[in-house]
């Protein structure tokens, strides 16, 4: 039986305070909520791939430093020479190495607002106060409020997603320069969309000291391997590789990036075709009643309609498509929803669902 009290004494009131990260079941719907990359593999190329596979010696422990996957990814991300990459069990592990390094009593992490829920959930977790600063309007980087917080905060990391989720935008690179001029910590630059926005700071790493490159290959089809790259300084890297655990990349993961990078093509395609539904998209969206749409250099798009955004998401639901319902987080984002960019059909059919809903 548990011991309330216990529980109340032991647990710290910043992590009963918070609600664990809430994936909502998908089962039979076309699933448009988590930027998941839609298409597949061609089949021959996934026997290939499950040959691979076979062979990894899984009675084994992994290569610790993924030292065949770190040299591919440097050649296939073009990090610049000099630089190194750390890999995380996503990039959602690499934020949380990053702040477990910084998080000395008092240490603030900054960002922008709204942005990717988890750099202020790992603040918490580790014990770190989060100071978010409004976007502006047209949810661009306030430019002046940000310098303003990160000198009256004196953040030890800052994070800034390029583009940002949920807003779907790039926020202007000029801006970023300054930040990453006038802040005393850590900037880190989240790539996670790279492959939507084809824009990037890779190149910048070697101009500033205290820049650091997140990368993902979530977004560009491999979701289910779960792995992400922080390029940077060595430096910097073999601090935060003390906090990594080990064997933190399993040997299945490590053997299928290989493969897959080495066709990555296939990823460049699949992106590509996306960046052109994204067009039609947004095209569409922006052409319903009452609907108000945000340019988007993501695989999503934020949008909002005439309509509640709860009312929307349910009878969406309702109609086999799932997206993501903002409303809750509140603020600039009442009533707005986000959809992933799928597959022609699924997107077809999201639209159609939409029309009926915003007809009824
Ligand atoms: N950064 C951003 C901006 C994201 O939107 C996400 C996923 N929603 C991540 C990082 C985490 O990606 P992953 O852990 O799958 O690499």
């Amino acid at each position: 039986m548990k011991d309330n009290d216990l529980i109340t004494r032991l647990i710290r009131p910043e992590i009963r305070a918070l609600k664990a990260y809430h994936v909502p079941g998908s089962a039979g719907l076309i699933k448009l909520d988590a930027m998941e990359n839609p298409y597949s593999w061609p089949a021959a190329l996934k026997q290939e791939w499950l040959e691979v596979l076979r062979d990894v010696p899984i009675n084994r422990y992994p290569d610790p430093a993924a030292q065949v996957l770190r040299t591919q990814l440097k050649r296939s991300l073009a990090v610049p020479a000099g630089m190194d990459v750390l890999l995380g069990n996503g990039s959602d592990e690499l934020i949380q190495l990053i702040l477990m390094g910084v998080a000395r009593p008092g240490a603030v992490v900054l960002a922008p607002e709204p942005t990717f829920v988890m750099y202020k959930m790992i603040a918490s977790f580790v014990g770190m106060r989060f100071v978010g600063v409004p976007l502006a309007s047209d949810f661009g980087l306030d430019l002046a409020a940000m310098r303003a917080a990160i000198k009256q905060h004196q953040p030890a990391a800052v994070f800034l997603a390029y583009p940002n989720n949920p807003t779907g935008n790039l926020f202007d690179a000029a801006a970023i320069e300054i930040i990453l001029r006038e802040s005393p910590g850590l900037v880190v630059v989240d790539e996670a969309y790279h492959a939507f926005a084809q824009q990037s700071f890779m190149d910048c790493l070697g101009r500033f000291d205290n820049l650091l490159v997140m990368r993902t290959l979530s977004k560009q089809g491999l979701a289910g391997l779960r792995l992400g790259i922080l390029a940077g300084d060595p430096s910097w890297l073999v601090e935060f590789d003390k906090l990594r655990l080990p064997y933190n990349i399993n040997s299945l993961t490590q053997a299928s990036a290989a493969f897959a990078l080495k066709h990555k093509n296939v990823l460049d395609d699949q992106a590509a075709r996306l960046r052109v539904e994204r067009a039609r998209l947004l095209q569409e969206l922006a052409a319903l009643p009452g609907v108000q749409v945000w340019p988007s250099a993501a695989n999503f798009i934020l949008f909002r309609t005439g309509k509640p955004a709860d009312v929307v998401f349910a009878a969406l639901r309702q109609q086999g498509v799932l997206i993501k319902n903002l409303s809750g987080t509140g603020g600039v984002l009442v009533n707005c929803l986000r959809v992933t960019v799928g597959t022609p059909d699924e997107n077809t059919t999201f639209l159609a669902a939409l029309r009926r809903v915003l007809s009824t």
